[in-house]
């Protein structure tokens, strides 16, 4: 079957390596940026260093300082406004994006919606966005999403709440900067959602039917670098060697999956993202060791080679103790980093049981669950929601 790979054309790592953006802009073309970023940014002064790296290299540029977390389209409409009022009598002529996932996603939105107008909805899945957009310069300060190096966007309908996944060449950063002094400050809840939700890219890129030789090699060096590391940086926060692992690691889990796509897991996700507002993380990692121990029988090896790179077992291990000792880590991992169940987030049994079928109907639509090795039916979704809450 022929693969397709999709990268940003550049990504530059490393410590300090926000201060080259400039440069960055100049090799991207890039003359008048739009910066799309959140309140947290600018009170830990990520955005004045942004700005200040931005006057030195000349360039004009505006501010967006108001994404949301897991964003709506309401939010992007108000980006939108901005964007299309342009700096200094001029168009912007592309967007730089400093965030966790949100705010790399409402600049991705804009990037299409500013040349090509629209509503989201017209751009989700199955609609593949090919069309040029506006080019965006990511700078991840989460190690998550890999948002930075995927051709992919998430952005709720306020309409009826659903996470719509848009996909598409236009979706993917031009540059990206991995900074790793950007993910410090990063709480301990955010940094162990995230860490999940990155590791859980690799696992599902693996798996996925769509994997291919390049797609298998980013998916295993990410969980050889994030496993390891999670738990350091969740105890530690100022582990500096483990919090550029963890970023780099992201950036390849999210490579990983842009171009093998995830599978059951995020397919669930999503929809108790959009209906319970549970960050993105934190659902995926709610439901992946239910979601692995299901999926197993499909794909003994490729899961078994998963706990081999995640260091869980040596390489002589059989399939079956590897199995095993997966299964184990992703329920300890969820334990020691305080993975709620969805009960103990909050939420509402009754609303939960009464979503079920929506949930499951919204997760088949958005396509993710075909590419799981065992793929589900309605009811067997519904029945994986009902484990999971037990
Ligand atoms: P986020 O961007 O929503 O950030 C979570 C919280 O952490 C926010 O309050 C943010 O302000 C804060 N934060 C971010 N960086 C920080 C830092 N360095 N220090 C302190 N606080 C910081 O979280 P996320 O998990 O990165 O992104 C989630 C979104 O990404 C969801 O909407 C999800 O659906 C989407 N997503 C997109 C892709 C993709 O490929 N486009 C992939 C997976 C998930």
């Amino acid at each position: 079957m022929p693969h397709s790979l999709v990268l940003p054309r550049l990504i530059r790592t490393g410590s300090g390596a926000l201060g080259e953006i400039g440069q960055l802009l100049a090799l991207c073309g890039v003359t008048r940026p739009l910066i799309v970023t959140d309140p947290t940014m600018v009170s830990l002064g990520y955005v004045t260093r942004l700005e200040a790296a931005l006057v030195a290299a000349d360039s004009p540029f505006g501010l967006f300082a108001d994404t949301e977390p897991e964003p709506t389209e309401t939010s992007v409409i108000a980006a939108e406004a901005i964007l299309n009022a342009g700096v200094d009598g001029a168009p912007f002529d592309g967007l730089v994006a400093l965030g966790g996932g949100s705010a790399i996603d409402t600049a991705k939105a804009l990037a299409v919606l500013g040349p090509h107008g629209g509503r989201m909805r017209d751009y989700k899945v199955p609609r593949i966005v090919d069309e040029p957009g506006l080019p965006v310069i990511a700078i991840p300060t989460t190690a998550g999403t890999g948002s930075e190096a995927t051709r992919v966007t998430v952005i709720t309908d306020p309409d009826n709440d659903e996470k719509m996944l848009c996909m598409g060449l236009a979706f993917m950063p031009v540059a990206a900067i991995l900074d790793p002094d950007l993910t410090v400050s990063l709480p301990p809840r955010v940094t162990a959602d995230t860490g999940i939700d990155a590791l859980t890219h690799a696992i599902e890129a693996y798996v996925s039917r769509k994997a291919s030789p390049f797609s298998d090699q980013q998916a295993l060096a990410a969980m050889r670098l994030i496993a390891p590391n999670l738990r350091r940086a969740f105890h530690d926060g100022q582990d500096a060697a483990a919090r550029e692992a963890l970023l780099v690691g992201a950036c390849f889990g999210g490579i990983a999956f842009s171009n093998a796509s995830v599978a059951l897991v995020h397919g669930m996700s999503r929809p108790i993202g959009a209906f319970f507002h549970v960050p993105h993380g934190l659902s995926n990692a709610m439901l992946l060791p239910a979601v692995t121990a299901w999926s197993i029988p499909a794909a003994p090896r490729r899961y078994a080679d998963c706990a081999r790179a995640m260091g869980l077992v040596d390489d002589r291990a059989g399939d079956d103790p590897a199995n095993e000792a997966l299964l184990d880590e992703l329920r300890r991992l969820n334990s020691e980093l305080g993975v709620p169940t969805p009960s103990g987030f909050g939420i509402d049994p009754a609303r939960w049981r009464q979503l079920r079928p929506l949930m499951a109907e919204q997760a088949l639509a958005s396509g993710s669950p075909a590419n799981n090795p065992r793929i589900p039916t309605v009811d067997e979704i519904i029945d994986l929601y009902d484990e999971v809450w037990r």
